[in-house]
């Protein structure tokens, strides 16, 4: 008889791979020897491998939690071609199919079982999984069980039976989100200990992070993409379905092979979109968050957010989706002052009680930290996630463009007294013309013409009051009118600087330096 396979034969035999990754397999050795883990990696860090391996090895079928139907599919397809016998039970499985596949784990015929987490209340279910042998019970997208977090799922509440129920098979949670609440919440909720905890570190290297300033959104979009990423495969997100349609249309009309994805499509186009992304070269997805959870493309060289995501994890979540074969990779954001103001509209209009909306906002008001940070984009972004990196990293947008501060005092003034003369009704491109000392119409109806602030900001170009604008939003000075229009409003902070008390320090945006040094020379 040959000697019993160890996880490396399965890495190499059956997955094809020459050696572990991280701590692929410290978590694997944990589980095979009867412990728990919880496990905190990026996306694209190896998370399946560390409960797919212990359950190929050890005896009895490994059940596997996972929240979306697609990503159930796509892993169990790739497990049956490996020569694993693996399935899934959820609701797009047919009852014949589901009593053979119930038949298979009874005769011991199963290494994998995934299950959707709604299954866990049907009745019969429970018992039908205390009457089989069960090697391990795997958590996967851990995160869906924090109440606080993005991604919370009512029915992974319920997966703290498995502690009690099966309190000597190992059990995993798995995510690439790791805030300090969200750990604490899953290790609380699912019943693990500190010492279960294997974290990998968040930097994604690869990973070249670029942040812009809003400015004829499709045109710098496919500036990006004609320039830097022609006929490469990558993912365009937008916050609306109307814009997921409009902007992959006007791609196609610009000889771009683009997709539109959301959950309004219906499902047979968001499959057979979903298909031909995973199949054929250089497909752009345009896509709302529908898309991702669990898309496992390697080559994604590019993720583009033409709309501010909610928060940093959501931000991280989504442009880890980017660059998963290790190779150069790009994500790409395009920021403008509408995005805050629709944002945090939409979180103040909500239904949620007045302390979530408050989290909501600072979540929000972290990441727009991020994108007018004047330092090192990956050190904002991993020092959120609590991790220290020593030195710029030199692969991120303000990196390689570092941007130069100024004293802002002054032109903060001029745009603050502006908004106060303007009776705090109007939006920055408005306020922008009137600084500028434009003559058109509006502001003559108005007779915005005769106020002292028209025509003062003429050192500066509209686009350049357009970053003043929005780093004064961004950093507290100025608020943007929650109900009405994105009117900009002055609060405590815009009087503190209005009265000297207080000195503005202002980002010169490198972009933006950038065209006016090519106006210049022409
Ligand atoms: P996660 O679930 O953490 O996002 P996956 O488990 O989907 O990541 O793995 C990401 C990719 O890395 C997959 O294509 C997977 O096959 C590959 N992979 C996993 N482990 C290894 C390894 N040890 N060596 C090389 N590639 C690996
Ligand atoms: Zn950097």
């Amino acid at each position: 008889m040959s000697a019993p396979r160890t996880p490396l034969d399965v890495l190499r035999q059956t997955y094809g791979y020459e050696s572990f990754r991280g701590l692929q397999e410290d978590v694997i050795n944990r589980i095979m020897s009867g412990g728990n883990a919880v496990v905190f990696m990026p996306t694209g860090g190896g998370k399946s491998a560390c409960y797919q391996i212990p359950a190929i090895l050890r005896p009895g079928v490994g059940i596997v939690i996972s929240p979306l139907i697609a990503l159930m599919r796509d892993q169990v397809a790739a497990l049956q071609q490996m020569g694993v016998r693996a399935a899934c039970l959820n609701s797009s499985v047919q009852p014949s199919e589901a009593n053979h596949i119930i038949h298979e784990l009874h005769s011991g015929n199963m290494d994998l079982l995934y299950v959707a987490p709604e299954r866990l209340a049907q009745p019969g279910f429970m018992d039908m999984l205390s009457g089989i042998k069960i090697s391990l019970i795997a958590i996967d997208e851990a995160h869906c069980v924090a109440q606080w977090g993005h991604d919370f799922r009512p029915d992974y509440l319920r997966l703290s039976v498995f502690a009690e129920m099966f309190p000597s098979v190992p059990r995993l949670a798995l995510t690439a989100t790791a805030d300090g609440p969200t750990r604490n919440e899953i290790l609380y909720r699912l019943s693990f200990s500190n010492e279960d905890i294997f974290a990998t570190g968040f930097d994604r290297p690869n990973i070249r992070y670029t942040v812009i300033p809003k400015d004829q959104e499709k045109r710098q979009l496919l500036n990006f993409i004609k320039n830097e990423h022609f006929a490469e495969c990558g993912i365009v997100y937008r916050m609306s379905r109307k814009k997921v349609e409009s902007t992959a249309e006007w791609l196609c009309k610009q000889g771009i092979n683009a997709l539109p994805y959301h959950a309004g499509l219906d499902a047979q186009t968001r499959e057979s979109n979903q298909a031909r992304f995973m199949s054929e070269d250089g497909v752009v997805m345009v896509a709302t968050i529908a898309f991702g959870m669990g898309i496992d493309k390697p080559d994604v060289r590019y993720v583009a957010h033409l709309d501010l995501p909610k928060t940093i994890e959501a931000y991280y979540q989504e442009t880890g989706r980017a660059g998963r074969d290790g190779l150069p990779a790009e994500a790409w954001m395009s920021v403008g002052i509408q995005d805050i103001g629709f944002l945090k509209r939409m979180i103040m209009s909500g239904n949620s009680p007045d302390d979530r909306k408050a989290l909501e906002l600072r979540k929000l008001n972290a990441l727009l930290a991020y994108c007018e940070s004047p330092g090192c984009l990956r050190q904002s972004l991993l020092s959120y996630f609590g991790e220290e990196l020593e030195e710029p990293c030199g692969n991120c947008f303000t990196c390689i463009n570092p941007p130069s501060i100024f004293d802002g005092t002054i032109p903060a003034q001029k745009a603050l007294s502006n908004i106060y003369r303007t009776e705090q009704l109007f939006g920055a491109n408005y306020l922008i013309d009137i600084l500028l000392g434009k003559e058109n119409k509006r502001i003559s109806t108005q007779g915005h013409n005769s106020l002292s602030t028209y025509g003062i900001g003429k050192e500066f170009n509209s686009d350049e009051w357009l970053s003043i604008h929005r780093q004064l939003v961004s950093q507290g000075l100025v608020d943007v009118d929650m109900e009405g229009y994105g009117s900009l409003k002055l609060n405590a902070k815009s009087w503190e600087v209005l009265r000297k008390e207080r000195t503005v320090a202002l980002r010169k945006d490198p972009v933006l330096a950038k065209s006016k040094t090519r106006r210049a020379r022409k």
